[in-house]
């Protein structure tokens, strides 16, 4: 028997950055908000953990580990020692998340993992035990499992849906070269950019107003300095963005991928097809869209 479960990408609509933790992480105030873009991971029981990945279409998935560190392989580990049990399976990712792009694939996958294992061996587990596994693997696994529009705090980890009453459209740019987490963290501190930690303050109002052009004054990315400075070249794609008619650019996490802010879903084809000549992919997706969810039971 195998099971397969769909997850998003997330974007932050904020990204609020405070300083440095003790253990490492930083402190964040993001609102969080999944897009119709998906990984399906498919669960089958097996002998032993492995992992296999295909890209769609020509998303390049050479980055993706193919062995223990694959984060789904983690998910698989952390769900079998909740329960005390000695199982295992063959995990294999559908990825049309881009690699590295500031849209938290890994994180999807993980998300999907933990939800297939626990129904294909039926295991139960509770929502609230689900989300304390998750959080353990890594700080955007929560949310993919909630999926919707929610805040974030913490380092991420601790979610609660926040209403939303949009239907967004999102131009989606991802870049070929992708950007490490761990550098942005690193030039944001080395600018010395994270002293107070920024609130969406206006945000929650604009998403109950569901209106385009509200939202976009109060979308907010506090690595964007951080990331343009680590590669400046970054800064056309918002340009190009712009002068295509979004009515915002938000780069997307830590990045390098860019999102445009659409009117509705014809709006957004609109930009995508004027960015199609100088982009190699460009993609629309609406959301809020569901966390992981069951799609195949085979
Ligand atoms: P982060 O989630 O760290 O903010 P991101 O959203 O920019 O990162 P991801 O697509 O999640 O990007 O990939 C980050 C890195 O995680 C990859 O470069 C890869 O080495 C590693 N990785 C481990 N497991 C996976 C997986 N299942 N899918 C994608 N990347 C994975």
């Amino acid at each position: 028997m195998s099971i397969t479960v769909r997850a998003p990408a997330k974007i932050n609509l904020h990204l609020g950055v405070g300083p440095g933790r003790p253990d490492g992480y930083h402190e964040l105030a993001t609102v969080y908000q999944a897009i119709g873009l998906y990984d399906d991971v498919t669960a089958t029981e097996a002998p032993e953990w492995s992992v296999t990945v295909a890209g769609s279409g020509d998303l390049d998935v050479s980055d993706v580990p193919l062995d223990d560190h694959n984060i789904v392989i983690r998910a698989g580990r952390a769900i079998v020692d909740h329960h005390g049990i000695d199982r295992s399976a063959l995990i294999s990712i559908a990825k049309s998340i881009p690699v590295a792009g500031g849209l938290a694939g890994g994180s999807a996958d993980a998300a999907a993992a933990l939800v297939a294992l626990d129904r294909l061996w039926d295991l139960e587990t509770s929502d609230a035990d689900l989300l304390a596994i998750a959080g353990r693997l890594g700080s955007d696994v929560p949310f993919a499992l909630l999926g919707g529009t929610a805040y974030g705090t913490g380092r991420g980890e601790l979610v609660e849906p926040v209403s939303d009453n949009g239907q967004w459209w999102w131009v989606v740019v991802p870049n070929g070269a992708g950007l490490s987490t761990a550098a942005v963290y690193g030039e944001y501190d080395r600018l010395r950019l994270g002293e107070t930690l920024r609130a969406p303050e206006g945000l929650f109002g604009a998403l109950a107003d569901a209106w385009p052009e509200g939202l976009a004054g109060e979308l907010h990315n506090d690595l964007e300095p951080a990331s343009l400075e680590l590669r400046p070249e970054l800064a056309h794609t918002k340009r190009d963005i712009l002068e295509c008619g979004a009515y915002a650019a938000l780069l997307s996490g830590s990045g390098p991928t860019w999102l445009g802010l659409a009117g509705d879903a014809d709006h957004a084809r609109d930009i995508a097809a004027d960015l199609t000549g100088k982009y190699p992919v460009v993609l629309c997706a609406p959301g809020p869209v569901a966390g992981a969810h069951v799609v195949t039971y085979a």
